[in-house]
């Protein structure tokens, strides 16, 4: 299949001219057209890309019954010459394909993934526009829509990829809960997929930090809650006297692209990173001591997002004021690859 096997039906006009570019808040306004590609019985049909709009569904499809949903969330860039560019869309594309078969789904072929990808991209290429910090963000995602509350996986699915556009957008100062009870995954769960449960069961203890006056939380491993893990829903750093430490990805931890990319980049800057298992005593120790300068979460929407401070055992950990964050270091290096300002030493960015 090459993405002429792609029905495109395009819509009569754009609405890119009501929205207010400058005042986007986060995944809120969709650009004009989606691609849906239904999958019956064992074959996955047609792709087609057409207007944005709702679509019904079965009140007994098994997405909503049993949880059968998946995503992802990647972003596409704008150079200065107008190129746009993906950034390690395989990366994603594998993880979207290792969440389907722990979630019982049908894997979705490249060719509907990445071929149904840059072509939407390319039909909504003004939509994505110039300048550090814009971006299109781009969410991929499948549902079970057979019937049946019978509890088995569906026969009959759909994947879906709609598309917003995203300013670079700032948290505020964030301050974060350690996890003592309330666990984000487990051994042997879905922890490591990126399921749409995983999201949902996270709200309710998120929500009660909120009430405390935390943004989020830092979970914990759900046997011990004595390994720091992540940060919400992204990824975590701490920097330790000059080394930066971040948990190795298990079956508890998402394989973040943004966590493995600043690996790469940390490492090529010349700083020390130490991936193993990081222990909240030490944290509290190097607070304490002194020795601990940064901690940040790293996920696509923002790359990094510094944490001023945290909670643990009822007690507030404010750190220290950085004047030369390695965290803001390493995302400007990151969008710089990103936005092709600086060279993509790695190979990572894929051009539409
Ligand atoms: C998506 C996600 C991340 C970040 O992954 P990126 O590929 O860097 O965006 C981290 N943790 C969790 C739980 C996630 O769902």
């Amino acid at each position: 299949m090459n993405e002429n096997d792609i029905t495109v039906n395009l819509a009569p006009g754009s609405k890119i001219d009501s929205v207010d570019f400058e005042n986007l808040t986060f995944g809120n306004v969709f650009t004009d057209h989606m691609l849906i590609c239904d999958y019956k019985n064992g074959v996955w049909e047609k792709p087609v890309i057409k207007p944005y709009e709702p679509f019904l569904i079965d009140p007994s499809a098994k997405v909503f019954h049993y949880g059968q949903a998946i995503f992802e969330g990647m972003k596409a860039y704008k150079d200065e010459n107008d190129d746009v560019w993906l950034f390690r869309p395989d990366q994603n594309y594998e993880r979207f394909n290792k969440s389907a078969t722990r979630l019982a789904m049908p894997e979705v072929p490249e060719n509907v993934f990445m071929g149904g990808l840059k072509k939407l991209v390319e039909i909504e290429k003004a939509w994505v526009k110039k300048g550090k910090g814009n971006s299109l963000y781009i969410r991929p995602f499948m549902i079970a829509t057979g019937p049946g509350v019978l509890a088995a996986p569906a026969l009959f699915y759909r994947f879906m990829i709609i598309l917003s556009p995203a300013k670079s957008y700032y948290s505020g100062e964030v301050k974060v809960l350690i996890a003592e009870h309330f666990s984000r995954a487990a051994n042997g769960g879905i922890g490591a997929a990126k399921a749409a449960g995983n999201y949902s069961a996270q709200f309710y203890p998120t929500k009660l930090a909120n009430e405390q006056g935390y943004q989020q939380i830092i979970w914990t491993d759900d046997a011990t809650h004595t390994k720091l893990e992540e940060a919400g829903t992204m990824n975590v750093f701490f920097r330790i006297n000059d080394t930066l430490y971040t948990a190795p990805t298990s079956e508890r931890i998402l394989d973040g692209v943004t966590r493995k990319s600043l690996i790469d980049v940390a490492k090529r800057e010349g700083i020390n990173v130490e991936v193993r298992p990081v222990l909240v005593s030490e944290l509290v120790e190097a607070t304490e001591n002194g020795t601990l300068q940064e901690v940040f979460g790293a996920g696509t929407a923002a790359v990094v997002n510094p944490i001023v401070g945290f909670s643990y055992k009822e007690k507030y950990y404010e750190l220290p004021k950085q004047e030369n964050s390695v965290a803001l270091f390493l995302k400007e290096k990151l969008n710089n690859i990103q936005y092709k300002l600086a060279e993509d030493t790695f190979g990572w960015t894929v051009k539409i």
